[in-house]
């Protein structure tokens, strides 16, 4: 996973809303993937109903796919949002 960039609040940096949800895992239970922050965001279909809403929330000022920056600055309450209305426990 990415480091968070020094000058974000802990509380809406991407790593952090996942660092104790994700499970070690490698593999996502979509099977098309590896569990990481970047596939649930972006790419796993489990979730595709919660991202629609992320994507957009972030395509009122941005294009998609966002960067992490703008997900942990622009976007952090809608990225919250998102890692909020996740149940882990299907992933
Ligand atoms: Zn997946």
């Amino acid at each position: 996973m990415s480091e968070c960039i020094h000058s974000i609040p802990q509380s809406s940096c991407v790593t952090y809303l996942f660092k104790y949800k994700i499970k070690d895992s490698p593999t996502c239970s979509c099977k098309r993937g590896e569990q990481t922050t970047d596939h649930i965001i972006f790419d796993c279909e489990l979730v595709e109903k919660e991202r629609d809403r992320l994507k957009a929330a972030a395509l009122r000022s941005e294009n998609w796919p966002v960067s992490k920056h703008t997900l942990s600055t622009n976007i952090a309450k809608n990225l919250k949002k998102f890692t909020d209305s996740l149940s882990f426990d299907k992933l």
